[in-house]
């Protein structure tokens, strides 16, 4: 208690971020935290990947905790598997995670639980007919993650919440809502097999289970409402809803022969893989968007469920959840990671959400923070491991831009000096530009190759700052705070989003199209009306200067990134020399792989800025 008060007055003394004489370094305004305690434990319980008898973790020792602390870090995560916890139906052991909080609190640090309820004990898993588990249309196999689409499973993860509330309350001091997923993040079972016995798995369609069929029929009941018209919009000739399946590329199990999984990335992937050029008519089309939005949204509605449910036990300061993240760019579509919707669902909340990123990828963190700033979501980023020093700085620009205000890092201890030198950026504040990318959604969704757009994106960066505007947001009347919308890739978008951008093309606002044509997902030709557009290239390079030669045409790129927000300008040196940056009457020297933050004092803004016309 005593230590916490300590930290308490340094917070209040430390508040603009100053490291002290002392060299204590106080990160609570920023909740810098860290994770991953217990997992072995975990891995050796009776649900583990390994498991042993009477194994325990130790907690870190308190002299480790005590400088982590005295370096900024504020929280650290401790991993709770409901099938570690209660290995008998009805006995719960917390002595574990009970250490755990006393070492943590000992050294001033937060006690954050980071909940696996997803994976239920043995018990439950092989008792049956109380529990289902989600199964994947490939082999109509299941695997040990318990299916979203069971009403019975939140009950499950209710019965688990009241029970850590009732044994932990006021001593836990952050609570993750458990979604799905390898890491309990929202995304479908995925395999990663060496946390858990996580059983037959891999990437796929897992919604082969009686309630998400049944789901599903539902959901196009509700959509369509008669059975002719869904006919009409498929070019199928079902006889009713209680008919209706999945997409045929996707609804009958893989003939003997084809089931051996073969690994792409981190994750087995079997089966069919969706493009853009797999469905060949308007109907297949229409059938599988219904098909893939029904599916994403479910898991995005089972988040809400269990956030609600851990909000039933904890106040909403304290629950946060992890909803994925943009690996390689964005996730490959079967991963249910539309982290757009994630940022809708969540804002009525007012709980913090935590997605992964990419190692600073500017598109992909984009595509989610312009979400989480539009709908007012409060964002912490969970870099992805691995990062060198200078891509760690990378990623704390694009955090700052992108108006994170908490961060999470597995590798504290390795970026201990560019935690205390950066951290202040974390101000929950975006960066303001009048240029917005479209995230070709419907393309996405059907299965394309967004790497060109996401190539182009990131090397039209050293010109210019930009938000990435999702379908969703564009439905939801974001489009009217930008001056440029850029389409880089724009195969097929859905008419109603077309028709918005239209309307806002007549309200002044400026369209660059690169190559073309665009076609709603009838297969009709969209007429630009007034748009810019760009000679068709397959060259991300050429994209990204012609693309530049329309937007500031008189900028040459020099390795700098800028971001202006609230009377501020960021400036990132991704070049490996030191670079003077023209500001109208002086210069700033920013030195290689730093960040130099510049108060926008009137006529101060730097030129490329003005071109972008952000002055
Ligand atoms: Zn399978």
């Amino acid at each position: 208690m005593k230590e916490l008060l300590v930290s308490g007055v340094l917070l209040l003394v430390l508040s603009s971020a100053a490291i002290a004489a002392e060299g204590v370094f106080d990160g609570a305004r920023w909740n810098v935290s860290t994770g991953n305690l217990s997992v072995s434990y975990i891995q050796h319980s009776p649900i583990g990947a390994h498991p042993l008898p009477d194994f325990l973790e130790p907690p870190p020792p308190f002299e480790s905790l005590k400088k982590l602390h005295s370096q900024g870090l504020t929280a650290y995560e401790d991993y709770i598997a409901w099938g570690a916890v209660e290995r008998e139906e009805g006995k719960w052991d917390w002595s574990q995670h009970d250490r755990m909080e006393k070492a943590l609190h000992a050294a001033g640090l937060k006690y954050v639980v980071y909940d696996w309820v997803h994976f239920p004990p043995v018990w439950l898993r092989e008792k049956g007919g109380w529990r289902t588990l989600m199964k994947c249309l490939e082999h109509r196999q299941e695997t040990n993650y318990l299916s979203i689409f069971d009403p019975e499973t939140i009950r499950w993860y209710d019965r688990f919440y009241k029970a850590l509330a009732e044994h932990f309350g006021a001593r836990i001091d952050g609570v993750y809502a458990c979604i799905l997923g390898p890491y309990g993040e929202g995304n479908y079972p995925l395999n990663v097999p060496d946390w858990v016995n996580i059983g037959h798995c891999h990437e796929g369609y897992w919604c082969a289970d009686p309630y998400a069929v049944r789901a599903f029929r539902e959901a196009m009941r509700a959509r369509y409402h008669t059975i002719e018209r869904l006919n009409s919009a498929w070019s199928s000739s079902y006889r009713s809803f209680s008919a209706v399946d999945y997409p045929e590329q996707i609804r009958n199990p893989l003939p003997a022969g084809q089931d051996t999984p073969h690994i792409a990335g981190a994750s087995m992937k079997v089966g069919f893989v969706a493009s853009a050029d797999a469905f060949k008519t308007p109907g297949e089309r229409r059938r599988w968007l219904d098909f893939i939005q029904w599916y994403h949204q479910a898991i995005i509605d089972f988040a809400g469920e269990s956030i609600k449910t851990v909000l039933k036990y904890f106040p909403a300061e304290k629950v946060r959840t992890k909803p994925g993240g943009t690996a390689g760019g964005v996730n490959p579509i079967a991963w249910g990671t539309y982290s757009p919707g994630y940022a809708k669902m969540a804002a009525p909340y007012h709980i913090v959400l935590q997605p992964a990123d990419c190692h600073g990828a500017y598109f992909g963190d984009k595509w989610l923070a312009t979400a989480y700033k539009f709908y007012g979501v409060k964002l912490s980023t969970e870099p992805a491991g691995g990062l060198d020093r200078n891509t760690f700085v990378r990623r704390m620009f694009s955090d700052a831009s992108c108006g994170a205000s908490q961060l999470f890092t597995y590798e504290f201890e390795d970026h201990v000096p560019e935690i205390q030198k950066y951290i202040h950026l974390y101000t929950g504040a975006s960066s303001e530009t009048p240029v917005a990318i479209l995230m070709p959604t419907t393309l996405y969704r059907l299965g394309a190759d967004l790497a060109f757009t996401i190539k182009s994106a990131a090397l039209l960066r050293d010109w210019t700052d930009y938000d990435v505007l999702d379908e969703l947001l564009v439905q939801d009347g974001a489009l009217d705070s930008y001056r440029t919308l850029i389409i880089i890739q724009g195969e097929y978008i859905e008419q109603e989003i077309l028709s918005k951008i239209s309307a806002w093309q007549k309200r002044g606002g400026r369209l660059i199209v690169c190559g073309g044509p665009v076609l709603n997902v009838e297969g009709k030709k969209w007429d630009f009306g007034s748009a810019e557009v760009l000679r068709p290239s397959d060259d991300a390079a050429e994209t990204a200067r012609a693309i530049a030669g329309v937007l500031c045409p008189d900028e040459k790129p020099d390795g700098v990134w800028t971001a202006r927000r609230a009377g501020r300008t960021l400036l990132l040196n991704t070049s490996d020399h030191a670079v003077d940056v023209a500001l109208r009457g002086r210069r700033v020297a920013v030195p290689p792989h730093e960040i130099v933050e510049v108060k926008s004092l009137p006529g101060a803004t730097p030129s490329s800025l003005k071109r972008a016309g952000l002055r």
